[in-house]
């Protein structure tokens, strides 16, 4: 299970989050929600290693990770802004993390055509990131986390950049991989449709604290206050 106690991070003398305490089952889907600036990427860097904590603690599989660099805590992430390498294919750029790990070439081959079918860019492979849409960037930034096979899966905001179309295919497509690999995810999104639909539990927040934490049925039917019923939509 991945944990979090009385997390507590600022920036100087700014508190960005406040306190915050969460639990995810192996093989759950957290997902972060909340409005712009309210503290999910700080929250998902900060349990990723990419962020110092101030205090608090955070526990995967039942050991604190909070002093771990991000290389040692077996997660694998999707950014906001993502990342790909300009001068690699889009197929290198996927195989990059696999050729560094040593994985044989049959077995990356597999696991590139596996993803590329999955994020629908199998005719993009030869191109360079330059040559890509920003949504079709996205995905291969996707494709290059789903071929590692970590105990937490983190995705802030993994399809902000795609059409409707696009975002619903692709949210069903990681509902199915989830499914599939039982991989803990902790997802973060301003989307609260998105997080209704993906999520087994739900953690609202706003400014650094956490407003409610919940099924999705719980935080949609029994919102705790009038914020939380705003945000998710609930039927009054
Ligand atoms: P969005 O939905 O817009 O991505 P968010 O919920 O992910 O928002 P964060 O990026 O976590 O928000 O930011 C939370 C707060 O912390 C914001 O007020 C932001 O300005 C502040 N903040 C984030 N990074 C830093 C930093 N490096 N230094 C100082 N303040 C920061
Ligand atoms: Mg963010």
């Amino acid at each position: 299970s991945l944990s979090i106690e009385n997390l507590y991070k600022s920036y100087g003398n700014v508190e960005v989050l406040k306190g915050i305490d969460l639990e995810i089952e192996d093989g759950g889907f957290l997902v972060l929600v909340g409005p712009s600036g309210c503290g999910k990427s700080t929250l998902l860097n900060t349990i990723a290693g990419l962020e110092e904590i101030t205090s608090g603690d955070i526990m995967i599989g039942g050991k604190s990770v909070a002093g771990l660099p991000p290389s040692k805590r077996d997660i694998a992430m999707v950014f906001q802004s993502y990342a790909l390498y300009p001068n690699m294919t889009v197929a290198q750029n996927i195989s990059f993390g696999m050729e560094v790990r040593k994985v044989e070439k049959s077995e990356r081959e597999a696991a590139i055509k596996r993803v590329a079918d999955m994020l629908q860019i199998g005719e993009l492979l030869n191109r360079k990131p330059g040559q890509l849409s920003g949504g079709q960037r996205q995905r291969v930034a996707m494709g290059r986390a789903l071929v590692r096979d970590p105990q937490v899966f983190f995705f802030d905001e993994p399809l902000s950049n795609l059409d409707a179309k696009l975002r619903v295919d692709m949210r069903t497509e990681i509902k199915r991989l989830h499914k599939r690999m039982g991989t803990t995810i902790v997802y973060v999104t301003h989307d609260q449709i998105e997080a209704l639909t993906l999520a087994s539990k739900i953690a609202v927040l706003k400014d650094g604290y956490l407003q409610q934490f919940g099924t999705p049925a719980e935080v949609y039917d029994d919102p705790i206050n009038m914020f939380v019923a705003d945000f998710m939509g609930s039927p009054s």
